[in-house]
């Protein structure tokens, strides 16, 4: 079976760079798909709550037999359960919902920063690390304020922040702060969420030409390469297969560099400052 590196955290907790994200995954097919998943070679995998669908996440680890110490699993905290006794009652559900008594990483979702309860909330995450209800801590969609907030108030360093990341927004600034702080990038939208046709730009078609490869092996190739924590999502078995299949061929160092020329800021998701959701 293909061996997906893996990443040391700023904590000491390895990661599986490669995984498989279960955004827009419906309820009702989780179980099955990520059951495809597990069965493909794939360790890691990333939920969130307000998906709907930690419970099928986690009848498919369940039912999978794998080991629990050979799995990855990350949750996130949703904006509304942003607090301190909210978030540890977030926390227990997911828990419940994933059938597991301690997931590998937890988020806060996104920092939601007109509300202003991202620091205490990760006071809070703190503490659920400190009880062992899980081995790392993140956030996800924090800009460089909100980080900074984090590290002045807190005392532990966040292990990753989840961005929207893709060639087309490619948060070389962030990637940066990160890399000076011990904070590892993880890409969401890592496709661009096939809102766009990424895979129709010149640099990546001519390295997919070259290699025998398709485009999604060059991007997801990009990613792993830039040393960025990735989890594409697809609910099509031969995609999935396809999106895993990327260990046997290396971008050269120009063929990185012309696709990092493909950024324009262009973002496909909400911009974090902005969200009112
Ligand atoms: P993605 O960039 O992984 O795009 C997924 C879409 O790309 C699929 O629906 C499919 O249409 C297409 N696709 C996948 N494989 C393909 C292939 N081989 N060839 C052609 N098309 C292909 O977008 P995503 O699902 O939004 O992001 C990945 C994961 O990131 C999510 O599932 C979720 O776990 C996480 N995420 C987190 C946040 C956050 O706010 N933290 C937001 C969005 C997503």
């Amino acid at each position: 079976m293909t061996s997906v590196p893996a990443i040391q955290l700023n904590d000491g907790h390895r990661i599986p760079q490669l995984g498989f994200g279960v955004f827009k995954v419906d309820p009702d097919e989780t179980e099955r798909i990520v059951s495809d998943a597990l069965e493909i070679g794939y360790r890691h995998i990333d939920t969130a709550a307000i998906y709907g669908n930690e419970k099928g996440v986690g009848a498919a680890i369940a039912k999978s037999g794998i080991p629990r110490d050979e799995l990855f699993v990350t949750t996130k905290l949703w904006n509304s359960d942003q607090g301190t006794q909210s978030a540890i009652d977030a926390m227990d559900l997911s828990l419940e919902k994933l059938g597991l008594d301690q997931v590998d990483l937890y988020l806060i979702h996104w920092p939601r920063p007109d509300l202003d309860r991202y620091v205490e909330s990760w006071l809070t995450l703190e503490q659920l690390q400190a009880d062992g209800r899980t081995r790392s801590i993140g956030v996800s969609n924090f800009h460089r304020p909100h980080l900074e907030r984090v590290l002045a108030e807190g005392s532990v360093v966040p292990a990753v922040d989840q961005l929207e990341l893709h060639p087309a927004f490619a948060q070389r600034e962030l990637r940066a702060f990160g890399a000076e702080h011990g904070i590892h990038i993880e890409a969401w939208g890592p496709l661009g969420q096939g809102k766009y046709d990424l895979f129709g730009e010149q640099a990546i078609q001519d390295a997919a030409a070259a290699h025998g490869a398709t485009p999604a092996q060059v991007v997801i190739r990009w990613h792993l390469q830039n040393g960025i924590i990735v989890f594409p999502k697809s609910n099509s078995r031969a995609r999935m297969a396809e999106n895993f299949e990327v260990f046997g061929f290396e971008l050269s160092a120009a063929e990185i560099a012309a696709i990092d020329a493909i950024d324009r800021g262009q973002r496909v998701g909400t911009n974090p400052d902005e969200a009112t959701f």
